[in-house]
């Protein structure tokens, strides 16, 4: 059978058609167990489909990792993509324009997404040591603009003078991720979805390979297909479905200020630490990675590195009030690739897990190729390198970077 050629609607249709009629009764087609960005973007793809879904979440949805991230969406090219990386977030890069036009004009709330473009500098160090970044850029397909520091500091005024290094990513964007995951829980409610808030998964009812229902602490759901979208909390649970992958939870502090007028227009990145201006005259800066379990306060040592970062690469925000500072729980694994597709020795409970730094930007591309998945179609994205079972041996977590005291 042609799959391209049949009527991507009507085949969804029947597919979960077939399943209803050996499990009548009002039971969802498709179970998500975690309702951040991923759990939630695969129940909006999957409902727009015409699937029933349902998303669970042990507390309130879309109030962990995917709320508490920064947002920063960077670019790709799928034609010159070579990595299992980079393949994903430049599929992901081209669908989040129509994602978020679709959730405005069907729930009114503006996500806050916009191509702001962004700076990589560097206050130390040669300057040739961001020429080797520049050219994996370009091998890449996407647009990279060396800067002198005269050239960078005319881009950004607000900048601190005398940078080493920079260059430029014009089809940088980024999302307020409070907004997008409020968009996403209206647009998931109109299209049917039903959402079950406070309802910690504990593990599986199952027959052989097949799984029955997701047990939780408040009862046991049924459902044709199961997805695991829990986060940093994934590895628990899923070692209840007898699959031991490696998920850490690994915490990132950030700081807004509130500066008025905003100093930046872009997003300025130092590595993985960062500043993101929005709209508003707030500036986000960002983030620590500590293992700290599943501790989700903020330290002195964490947000007063930052707040020395952020002042020395933007002295202009010493003037900005303190708004509000927090802290989330980044779903590492140890190669930082996420997890995608089926659990071995079962054949309906899915995963799509382990987005560490990037979960808010392979949100979009992640839930369509897990539809794609969970229907029995080919994927936009082959899932194959992103396998549960695609390390033969456990590896070991890379060293942490950026601790909360620096
Ligand atoms: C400080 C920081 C900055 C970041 N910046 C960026 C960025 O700029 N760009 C980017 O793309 N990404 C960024 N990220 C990463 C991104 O936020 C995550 O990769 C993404 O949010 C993961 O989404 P998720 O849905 O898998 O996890 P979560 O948002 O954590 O959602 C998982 C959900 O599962 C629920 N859950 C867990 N266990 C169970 C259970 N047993 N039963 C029921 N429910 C359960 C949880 O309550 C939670 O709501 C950042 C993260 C942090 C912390």
């Amino acid at each position: 059978m042609d799959w391209q050629r049949l009527p991507k609607q009507n085949f969804v249709g029947q597919f979960f058609r077939r399943i209803r009629e050996v499990r009548p009764g009002s039971m969802p087609d498709v179970v998500m167990i975690g309702g951040g960005v991923i759990g939630l973007s695969l129940a909006y793809e999957l409902a727009g489909q015409g699937v029933q879904c349902a998303v669970l979440d042990q507390s309130a949805i879309g109030q962990e990792s995917s709320w508490a991230g920064a947002g920063i969406l960077p670019p790709g090219d799928s034609a010159h993509a070579a990595t299992p990386e980079a393949r994903l977030r430049a599929a992901s890069h081209s669908l989040w324009p129509q994602w978020s036009e679709r959730l405005l004009s069907e729930t009114g709330i503006d996500n806050g997404y916009r191509r702001c473009g962004g700076l990589e500098v560097r206050l130390q160090g040669p300057p040739d040591e961001l020429d080797a970044e520049i050219a994996r850029w370009r091998d890449e397909g996407v647009e990279a603009v060396p800067l002198s520091w005269r050239e960078a500091w005319f881009c950004e005024p607000g900048l601190a003078p005398g940078l080493t290094a920079a260059y430029r990513l014009p089809q940088m964007g980024q999302v307020r991720n409070p907004r997008h995951l409020k968009a996403l829980i209206a647009a998931c409610t109109q299209r049917g979805v039903t959402l079950l808030p406070g309802n910690p998964a504990w593990g599986f009812e199952r027959s052989g390979e097949r799984i029955l229902a997701v047990q939780t602490t408040t009862g046991k759901i049924a459902a044709g297909q199961f997805v695991v979208t829990s986060g940093a909390w994934s590895g628990r649970l899923l070692a209840q479905a007898g699959c031991p992958v490696a998920i850490r939870p690994l915490r990132g502090q950030i700081v807004l200020f509130a500066a008025e007028p905003c100093p930046l227009k872009q997003v300025i990145n130092v590595g993985p630490r960062y500043l993101v201006p929005r709209g508003d005259g707030r500036v986000l800066v960002g983030a620590t990675e500590e293992d700290a379990g599943f501790d989700k306060r903020t330290t002195a040592g964490g947000i007063g590195g930052l707040i020395a970062f952020g002042l020395e690469l933007c002295p202009a925000l010493a003037a900005a009030t303190v708004e509000r500072t927090w802290a989330g729980l980044r779903p590492q694994s140890a190669d930082g690739l996420p997890y995608l597709g089926l659990v071995p020795q079962t054949e309906n409970l899915f995963v799509a897990t382990g987005h560490f730094r990037a979960g808010l930007q392979l949100s979009p591309i992640t839930a369509v190729t897990l539809a794609q998945r969970l229907t029995g179609r080919p994927t936009t994205v082959p899932l194959e390198p992103y396998a549960v079972d695609r390390h033969p041996q456990p590896l070991e977590f890379p060293e942490i970077t950026i601790q909360g005291s620096n």
